[in-house]
């Protein structure tokens, strides 16, 4: 039988540092209730990224813990943490195979029909059914080739379709070719819906549809306010 996680994230006394020497999270503590959005923003360096990556378990803390639902995220089954927290990157890769099969990718068994109504849900259909073989279309082949912008509205689908407890989201810095700030705002709305977000914010309408937002800088928390108050 399935377990399904309720989304309570939990970082108690984290200590992290990479290979070399350096700590970069010198005592890290965050309690984020289940469905809750949080914000991360802060200098570069500060250790937003490392707070992530930690949290999908590509590292583990040197000291403390990252737990979900109480349950410390290493004696978790792999399998079980993978279908729970799902992480969206700012390089959102695309492997070869069709739109459809990218969107699928956390679901195989997806039907169709379900592929585009996730697609649908974070304004991902337009574009999609415009391209050469819509939905069929081969992302390696020519006439297949998709923007960076297009390439993060298929990431959301994919996220949107494998309906996380937990999404780590570090947001892409604006780009040229991205999608309005509007429709990325919109797209996030429904994302965000009924799970717990970790959002490493880049844009204020980002940072706007937060629960609350933190300010890190050399690995702490210098600042935890509602969006209004900053
Ligand atoms: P940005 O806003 O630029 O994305 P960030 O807050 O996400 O910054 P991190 O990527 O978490 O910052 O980096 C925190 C610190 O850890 C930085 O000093 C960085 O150089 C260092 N760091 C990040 N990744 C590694 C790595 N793989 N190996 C060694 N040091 C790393
Ligand atoms: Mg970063």
């Amino acid at each position: 039988d399935l377990w399904t996680a309720k989304g309570h994230i939990e970082f108690r006394d984290v200590q992290f540092g990479y290979a070399n020497d350096r700590v970069i999270l010198p005592d890290f503590s965050l309690d984020i209730p289940a469905g809750r959005t949080v914000a991360l923003v802060g200098t570069t360096g500060a250790g937003k990224s490392t707070l992530a990556k930690l949290v999908s378990r590509f590292y583990d803390p040197s000291r403390g813990a990252v737990t979900l639902d109480g349950v410390d995220l290493r004696s978790m089954h792999p399998k079980d943490l993978r279908r729970a927290i799902v992480m969206v990157t700012q390089e959102a890769y695309l492997f070869s195979g069709t739109v459809a099969d990218n969107i699928a990718l956390g679901k195989p068994e997806a039907t169709l029909d379900e592929i585009k109504a996730a697609a649908r849900a974070v304004g991902a259909d337009e574009f999609i059914s415009k391209l050469p073989d819509g939905y069929a279309t081969d992302v390696n082949k020519r006439g297949g080739r998709v923007s960076a912008g297009q390439r993060q509205l298929i990431s959301f689908a994919r996220a949107f379709l494998a309906d996380p407890a937990v999404l780590i989201l570090d947001e892409a810095t604006a780009s040229l070719d991205m999608p309005s700030e509007r429709q990325i705002q919109d797209a996030l709305q429904t994302l965000l819906a009924d799970r717990t977000a970790i959002i490493i914010a880049h844009r204020l309408s980002t940072v706007a549809i937060a629960d609350r937002v933190l300010v890190m800088e050399h690995g702490r928390i210098i600042e935890d306010d509602e969006p209004d108050a900053l």
